[in-house]
């Protein structure tokens, strides 16, 4: 493989005086300021539609950041017409070609774009600067740069040749439109769902989450700045399930590109499955949906390690990840110096508004999240079977604000080791020491989800137990380390069971299901 090998781009550490922090508190003043417009883009132009709604910061009630502007069922019908009539231009261009739109709009985003990005995900998502860096700086270059080293991995897997025979495989695109339904929780996986079909020759569909807009439609715009010929991806932000219906309705779709909740992503199926005779052809269907992710402390874990693991995986970015640490399996033997641990950390968590680079934590993404995460802690306040540890306090008068909290559970199949809460809250299970094979057991066997999870132990012979047990509790496996965090290139990303197709982001087995091959034999 000629092609160079870029790395990870190196995550920059903020300090007091750096350029980098000068750069990003300068933008923060300017968007927090600012009121942004956020039209839909169809075939590079701006589209504003008819209803508008505020985009205000997770934090701060009174911060209005942006008028989105929703597209409707006609704006989708003219995204989805422009994305076909550009495919054809498109998709003939080489793979180097197309590598250097993505390649330059990575440098943008390493240079100058950077500190615009980072802000926009931090006042519209409620991301502290490290959440931030890591997400819509580090990640999406990353998925910017390393797409194109996969890419051209693929174009390097050939069919072997015979005597007056030559073969060869060409990866064509998928005929038709790819929808990519996007979340709020991760810029760099909202531009991801999108770019990575367009690299290998697809146009797109972009609905990004509401939440999401000011970072998602400044990506479209830095795409448009590298270079990116109108209509090869179209951004139309509005009414879910509106722009759904067409589609998922729509004859040329050819795949759909989902990070998502899964009984959204089992709503599509449903959809796709109902219309499936009217297609051209099979759509793709890729998507990332929930997780209940879990971390197994054997008895001989290092206890340190392990709690901040706990305290890491479950409250940064508020536990909104779908790799966020929420059922813990403790032996009773470690329990009481993992519990002074968890608790003290906890307790000196900060937590407020993300411009102040103190704090630890920002706010839940909005009320609908609020309200849910609320009852759950709610309910375990009454609950005998609960005993809230440490956290608990839900307090929206000024934003949408959850301690983390954490929670020691007496049923190992209590609802809170079971289902999704998706905000800041940890469960624990305490069992005997003696039970390492049952609680292997109940790993496996608690929450329909397999998206990571994580084992802690220092002795081999747990961990290889723990890794045979969970082979498929877990697409994302983390031995002595929190279950988040993954790096493209490093660590594939994705899970199977109800956590999704695991098509694994951040790696060529992602991009595969966006090329459609055609095998050609010559004979000579
Ligand atoms: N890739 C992220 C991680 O490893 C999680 C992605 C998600 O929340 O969807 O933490």
């Amino acid at each position: 493989n000629s092609y160079p090998i870029s790395g990870n781009e190196p995550v920059l550490n903020y300090a007091p005086r750096s350029p980098e922090r000068e750069a990003l508190r300068a933008e923060l003043t300017a968007q927090k300021n600012a009121c942004r417009d956020i039209p839909a883009v169809v075939n590079g132009q701006s589209l504003y539609g008819r209803t508008t709604t505020p985009v205000r910061a997770p934090h701060d009630h009174e911060r209005v950041l942006a008028n989105l502007y929703h597209g409707d069922r006609e704006t989708c019908s003219a995204a989805i017409d422009a994305a076909l009539a550009a495919q054809r231009e498109w998709s003939n261009w080489s793979l180097q070609e197309r590598s250097a739109v993505f390649e330059k709009a990575a440098d943008l985003l390493a240079g100058p774009w950077r500190a615009r990005m980072n802000a926009a995900t931090m006042l519209g998502q409620s991301k502290t600067c490290y959440q931030a860096e890591i997400d819509s700086a580090c990640e999406l270059i990353d998925f910017l740069r390393l797409n194109v080293q996969f890419a051209h991995e693929i174009a390097q897997m050939q069919p072997r040749h015979a005597p007056g025979v030559r073969n060869r495989t060409e990866y064509r695109p998928l005929e038709g439109f790819v929808y990519a339904v996007t979340p709020f929780n991760f810029t760099a996986i909202g531009g991801n769902l999108a770019i990575a079909p367009a690299l290998m020759g697809n146009t797109v569909l972009w609905k990004p989450a509401a939440t999401a807009s000011l970072s998602n439609y400044l990506f479209m715009e830095l795409l448009e700045a590298a270079g990116l010929p109108p209509g090869v991806i179209n951004f139309v932000p509005g009414d879910p399930v509106e722009i759904s219906n067409v589609a998922l309705n729509h004859a040329a779709l050819a795949g759909v590109h989902f990070t998502g909740s899964t009984a959204v992503f089992d709503s599509m199926w449903g959809e796709v499955g109902r219309n499936i005779a009217r297609y051209r052809a099979y759509p793709r269907l890729v998507g990332e949906t929930g997780g209940k992710d879990f971390v197994l402390a054997h008895r001989s874990a290092d206890v340190d390690a392990l709690a901040v693991a706990l305290v890491r995986g479950a409250f940064e970015y508020q536990g909104q990840k779908c790799s966020a640490a929420s059922r813990a399996y403790i032996p009773a033997s470690l329990w009481p110096a993992v519990k002074t641990r968890l608790v003290a950390m906890v307790k000196s968590i900060k937590m407020g508004d993300v411009c102040d680079f103190a704090n630890f934590m920002g706010a839940v993404i909005d009320k609908r999240a609020f309200d849910r995460i609320r009852s759950y802690i709610y309910r375990a306040r009454e609950d005998a079977q609960a005993e809230v540890l440490v956290g608990g306090q839900c307090d929206d008068r000024s934003g949408y604000f959850i301690e983390p909290t954490v929670i020691e559970v007496k049923d190992a199949r209590h609802a809170l080791m079971e289902n999704e809460i998706f905000g800041p809250v940890l469960a624990v299970y305490v069992y005997q020491d003696s039970q390492w094979d049952e609680v292997l057991q109940l790993v496996d066997g608690t929450s329909a989800y397999a998206l990571t999870g994580a084992v802690f132990a220092s002795e081999r012979a747990a961990i290889q137990q723990a890794g045979q047990a969970l082979r498929f509790a877990a697409g994302n496996f983390y031995i002595n380390d929190k279950p988040t965090g993954a790096v493209v290139g490093q660590q594939p990303f994705g899970g199977a069971r109800r956590s999704g197709t695991n098509d694994k982001a951040g790696s060529a087995l992602n991009l595969l299901r966006w090329v459609s091959p055609r095998t050609v034999k010559e004979t000579s």
